[in-house]
């Protein structure tokens, strides 16, 4: 389906029923409900998959308990319903975690604190997560790490996610079912002509031109430039960028429960316990106007970051400690809220559809949590252009690759690759179990000890699963594998980086040199 454009559009060839842009959260899920229905789909990633906001995120699945306050009752209800699916078919990369909340009078009342919670209880009906409930700090050992004067809090579930992982098994799925996902290649031009779109893509190689029924813009912070400058449509429709930044600190807290902060500026900030040893802390507001390719956290944010945590934690936290930042830009639907905070996480969706054209649809918004419904909702508004695309949705119940993990959940995958493959470590067996599921087995394969595994970089990572993610997930550089397949950049220290950096070059190298020989 792919052609030269120096030669043209090649007529003969069917066009894909759909040409996805953006390899973030929202694109790999509209890729891998539209494949699994029998649409021939192709989606275009400019960079590595995950490689913007979906990889930015605070690696929640939830509800959102402060847009209550916006009364976003429709968002929070889908998102909570979300949740539970999620956790049932990603149980590898998404599983509970327990939220204290202390309380803190100068900000909001218990009473509404406590009125918030119960909403969040039963707005999504039914929960296999602990429902809320009230704590003494002094006599509960999540009050050990904070202030003495915050003396009680309430605790509520939530679900924490591998956000890029989300992202390459919607992928990986989408490809099982047929899809032609190509990171690396960037969508430079589309018009329509003759009843679909002509769409001229670019990869390492040079351009090509594909024809496509319809068009899906899932460019996240770049859907208004895709439709503005590529597409050259207009539409009344705007997205309101506001970046938001992490920081990462050595392990402040004790205990798995993760904290959410009240700021006197009625913002909220999270300390999550982070890959074992680490606390993750975020996340800001700030509103962005440059390009978003180019987001970085800056100092004020570490220190506000900082400062937030400190009105609440006994050992203070700096900007000293900060062994890593990350930052990204949320595409927010503009909804002109006067504050960054306050504009409206909820998605719309936009579709252009002149009779006898290709369809477009554009995404405007959303949430990690919510994008297996938005893409329901995406081939629902696509289907009366699209028929394939009509039908029962599949994707609620069916597990993600690597997430059938069995009777006895994640504990006994755990146990089972740990009997199979003792030489692994216990550390070890529950990464591999963590990143990858029942695909762990695929990694370990023949393996009969940690020899057979190959080089080892740190951390665990070995050559055995920088083969797997290069073979399987569209790893190429060691930035794919260190932050985004894995997070074991924090982990690996810089002579491990550099090994592994090289181990990749001896492999470009082995490849370029197989293609000679065999052109020669
Ligand atoms: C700080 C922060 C915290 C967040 N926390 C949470 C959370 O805890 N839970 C939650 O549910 N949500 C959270 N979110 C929201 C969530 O991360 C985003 O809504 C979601 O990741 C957006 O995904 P996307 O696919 O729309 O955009 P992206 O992930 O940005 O993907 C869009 C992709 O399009 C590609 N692209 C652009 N132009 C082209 C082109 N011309 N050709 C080819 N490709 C192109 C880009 O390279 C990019 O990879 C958070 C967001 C931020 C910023």
């Amino acid at each position: 389906m792919l052609s030269d454009p120096s030669r043209g559009v090649n007529a003969a060839q069917q066009p894909y029923d759909l040409l996805i842009v953006g390899g973030g959260i929202n694109g790999v899920g509209i890729a891998r409900d539209a494949a699994g229905r029998g649409a021939s789909v192709l989606l275009v990633e400019q960079h590595d998959l995950a490689s913007h906001t979906s990889s930015a995120s605070t690696k929640l699945i939830h509800g959102g308990l402060r847009y209550l306050e916006y009364y976003e009752f429709r968002l929070v209800r889908e998102a909570l319903i979300e949740r539970e699916r999620l956790l049932a078919i990603a149980p590898h990369i998404i599983w509970p975690l327990s939220f204290v909340l202390p309380h803190s009078r100068l900000v909001r009342p218990a009473w509404m604190l406590r009125m918030g919670l119960f909403l969040y209880d039963h707005l999504g009906g039914r929960m296999t997560l602990p429902r809320s409930r009230g704590v003494r700090l002094d006599r509960d050992p999540v009050g050990t790490p904070l202030r003495p004067e915050y003396r009680r809090a309430f605790i509520y579930s939530d679900g924490r996610v591998l956000d890029s992982r989300l992202v390459v098994l919607n992928a990986m799925d989408a490809r099982a079912k047929g899809a032609d996902i190509r990171t690396r290649t960037r969508l430079v031009a589309a018009r329509r002509v003759d009843g679909v779109w002509e769409a001229t893509i670019e990869d390492a190689s040079g351009q090509q031109v594909v024809r496509a029924r319809g068009l899906v813009n899932a460019a996240g912070p770049w859907v208004e430039r895709i439709l503005r400058d590529t597409l050259a449509i207009g539409t009344s429709k705007q997205v309101r960028l506001v970046k938001g930044s992490h920081i990462v600190v050595p392990r402040c807290f004790e205990g798995e429960q993760a904290y959410i902060f009240q700021n006197p500026d009625r913002r909220i900030v999270f300390a999550i316990p982070y890959e074992r040893d680490f606390t993750l802390i975020g996340t800001t507001d700030i509103p962005w106007a440059a390009d978003p390719g180019e987001v970085r956290i800056a100092d004020d944010e570490v220190r506000y970051l900082c400062e937030s945590v400190n009105r609440y934690f006994r050992k203070a936290v700096t900007p000293e400690d900060v062994v890593w930042t990350y930052a990204g830009v949320r595409p927010l639907y503009d909804d002109a809220a006067q504050n960054a905070s306050a504009v409206t996480r909820d998605y719309v969706l936009d579709v252009d559809a002149p009779p006898g054209e290709g369809v477009l649809l554009s995404i405007f918004g959303g949430k990690i949590t919510t994008y297996r419904r938005l893409a329901e909702h995406a081939l629902e508004k696509l289907a009366p252009s699209l028929p394939v695309l009509g039908g029962a949705g599949w994707t609620a119940s069916r597990p993600l690759p690597g997430g059938d993990l069995g009777p006895g959940g994640f504990e006994s995958a755990v146990a089972r690759l740990r009997a199979d493959a003792p030489f692994l470590s216990a550390d070890d067996a529950w990464r591999l179990v963590r990143n990858y599921g029942t695909l762990a087995w695929e990694i370990v394969g023949t393996a009969r000890n940690r020899a057979d595994l190959g080089e080892d970089f740190g951390g665990g990572l070995t050559a055995r699963e920088v083969d797997y993610l290069i073979a399987q997930e569209w790893a190429v550089t060691a930035e794919d594998i260190l932050w985004r397949r894995s997070r074991q950049g924090l982990h690996i220290d810089g002579a491990g980086q550099a090994r592994l950096e090289r181990y990749l070059d001896a492999r470009r190298e082995a490849v370029r040199d197989s293609r000679s020989a065999m052109a020669g």
